[in-house]
């Protein structure tokens, strides 16, 4: 058991990062962050901000040296640096869970070899492969690169057969852009191993997501179903607890429970799912850390992810997830920043509604897309809570 007064680093240095340590120094926990940024949301609140890039190993080795366990705010790092980082430090969760996790052709397949139900979904190695999937799966549908993906990066929905050449040529070049040079040649149209996934287009009636947690002695805890609207492929919305009917929610929680347990995650791994209009769920992706349709915990329960995290990788007693409030979270992009002009967005508007809670991540800069914030609105019932942080956002826009 790590106890209180111990160091915990994090790989890593955002938003989910911050939030992490914040509940770490509530507890009493020093910590350290690694990433390649410097004065990052992380690093503002860490004891110490280590900035090399997560190939270092060195780097990696030595900041696994001065902590007592090692876990993560960003998935993609490699598994030469969570195996340099496991020979000092327990490293939670797994290298293997994040390799599963970060590429989604090894995530899909760990799903369906599990039995876990997963959005029809084909690999593809190159373009005579593409061609033969769309035929099969149809279109609309949407091809995704297989590592490097995020925020609907890397991603092209083919909605007639003309652009599947197109959706190629955009998916190579992101998978390009993002690896390194080494790979490069691995990527031309001749490549047989597979480079990106094409999915089938779900018509899902609503999308939600499950946090959960698994702890040292395998204790399982969640926080229900959380109800996600998503903005240009980024996460706008999220509402506690969705508005699903007991057979979705129980069926929702046992995957998640799977899933935690079939990884043999230690921490907090997040589910998104479609539902779709016949009641079933689709898992859409995993993410092995707190997730953004978790932060509502910190207002909302009793325990929130971020805090959950800490004692799930320290070997402490998993806290209680009852949610207190209803909840509703409304993500701030820096658009928000671009739309209120100068002098910024009017704070005092946004915080008139004393149910209306603020949490900004330290970013300087204000860049379109980029998240820079979000806020917690706590309601008699989810309508309420909604309606109070979509009033609060708009707010943020008035002079
Ligand atoms: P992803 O980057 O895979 O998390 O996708 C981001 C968002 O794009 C999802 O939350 C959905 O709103 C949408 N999306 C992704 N994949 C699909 C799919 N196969 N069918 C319908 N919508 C999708």
């Amino acid at each position: 058991m790590i106890l209180p007064d111990a160091t915990v680093g994090v790989l890593g240095s955002g938003q989910l990062g911050r939030m992490f340590a914040i509940a770490a120094r509530q507890m009493g926990y020093r910590v350290h962050t690694l990433s390649p940024e410097t004065d990052t949301p992380t690093g503002q609140v860490a004891d110490l901000e280590i900035v090399a890039s997560y190939d270092d190993l060195e780097a990696v080795a030595n900041f696994a040296k001065n902590v007592s366990v090692v876990t993560f705010e960003f998935e993609n790092v490699s598994a030469a640096a969570t195996e340099a980082a496991a020979r000092f430090a327990p490293v939670r969760p797994a290298g293997q869970v994040l390799h599963t996790t970060q590429h989604r052709l090894r995530e899909k397949t760990f799903l369906s070899q599990n039995g876990f139900p997963v959005t029809p979904y084909a690999a593809i190695a190159n373009l005579a492969e593409l061609r033969a999937a769309v035929a099969t799966l149809g279109t609309p549908s949407i091809l995704k690169s297989a590592g490097f993906g995020y925020d609907g990066k890397g991603q092209f929905k083919i909605t007639s057969a003309e652009q599947i050449e197109q959706a190629w040529t955009t998916v190579t070049a992101h998978t390009r852009s993002e690896s390194a040079p080494a790979q490069d040649s691995a990527l031309s149209t001749q490549h047989s191993s597979p480079v990106a996934v094409l999915e089938a287009f779900v018509r899902f009636e609503r999308e939600v997501s499950v946090v959960a947690a698994r702890g040292m002695d395998s204790s399982f805890a969640h926080w229900g179903v959380i109800e996600n609207d998503h903005r240009d492929h980024i996460l706008d919305l999220s509402l506690a607890p969705a508005g699903v009917d007991a057979k979705i929610h129980a069926e929702a929680i046992a995957i998640a429970r799977g899933v935690l347990e079939s990884l043999g995650v230690i921490g907090i791994l997040c589910v998104e799912f479609f539902v779709t209009a016949d009641g079933k769920l689709l898992i859409n992706e995993l993410a092995p850390r707190p997730h953004n349709s978790g932060h509502l915990t910190i207002d909302a329960s009793v325990t929130s992810q971020f805090e959950q995290q800490l004692r799930a990788v320290c070997g402490l007693p998993l806290g209680d997830t009852r949610l207190h409030s209803f909840a509703a979270m409304a993500q701030l992009l820096g658009d928000v920043w671009l739309t209120a002009g100068k002098p910024g967005p009017n704070w005092n508007a946004a915080l008139s509604d004393p149910a209306v809670k603020l949490h900004l991540y330290g970013k300087a800069e204000a860049r379109k897309s980029r998240k820079m914030g979000h806020l917690t609105a706590l309601g008699a019932t989810v309508d309420e809570a909604r309606a109070k942080v979509m009033a609060a956002r708009e707010a943020l826009m008035h002079k």
